[in-house]
């Protein structure tokens, strides 16, 4: 696997982050500048889903501030057609 960083905007808030590609490349482990956002992975699938949703971006917000920096990581992906966000443990640094 590769540990490369990438530069980008957050995908949840759009202010500085970076990423770096898990599982394969099929996600993507942000970890965001913004005091009120924070640190998540989210699935390619699941970023095409709530491209416009930005609603239910807001809402994930809180989860990614409340992740960062502890043993938790909040994972976006898909559930058959519905979004699901949970926390849970890392399993990798
Ligand atoms: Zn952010």
């Amino acid at each position: 696997m590769s540990n490369t960083k990438f530069s980008e905007s957050c995908y949840l808030c759009n202010s500085d982050s970076s990423y770096i590609k898990t599982d394969n490349e099929n996600r993507r482990h942000y970890l965001c500048s913004n005091e009120s956002c924070g640190e998540y992975e989210i699935s390619l699938s699941a970023m095409e889903h709530l491209i416009d949703n930005n609603d239910f971006k807001s809402q994930l917000l809180p989860l990614a501030k409340r992740c960062k920096g502890t043993d938790g990581l909040l994972e976006i992906s898909i559930r058959g057609t519905a979004i699901a966000a949970k926390v849970r443990p890392r399993t990798e640094v």
